[in-house]
């Protein structure tokens, strides 16, 4: 994951840690999903337990990992929806400063 926004230079990580509640967040929809797969699968098809275990945990795995990236992205703009950014939380976007960078060397020789 890139440390800042390429546009708008804005930290992702905020303080240390502050992806933790994003892996809740993962994990808690993965398991809300389980369960969801285990009402259908009981209710519908009538499965045995046996084969319904693999199954979903298979899901869970997979959404848990599948998701990862969009947990965070979701905890993050919750996050600054509750508390927005302030100015030192951002910096310059890379790109301007690997442009202006050569010419302030330039200008100094
Ligand atoms: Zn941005």
């Amino acid at each position: 994951m890139e440390p800042r926004c390429s546009g708008c230079g804005l930290r992702y990580e905020r303080e240390a840690g502050y992806f933790l509640g994003s892996i809740y967040l993962n994990y808690g929809g993965a398991i809300v999903a389980g369960l969801a797969l285990h009402l259908g699968m009981e209710v519908i098809w009538h499965a045995p337990l046996s084969r319904q275990v693999p199954v979903i945990a298979a899901t869970i795995l997979l959404l848990a990992l599948g998701a990862f990236r969009h947990a965070r992205a979701f905890w993050l703009a919750f996050d600054l929806a509750c508390d927005p950014p302030g100015p030192e939380e951002f910096a310059p976007p890379r790109i301007a400063t690997a442009i202006a960078e050569p010419a302030s060397d330039g200008a100094r020789r």
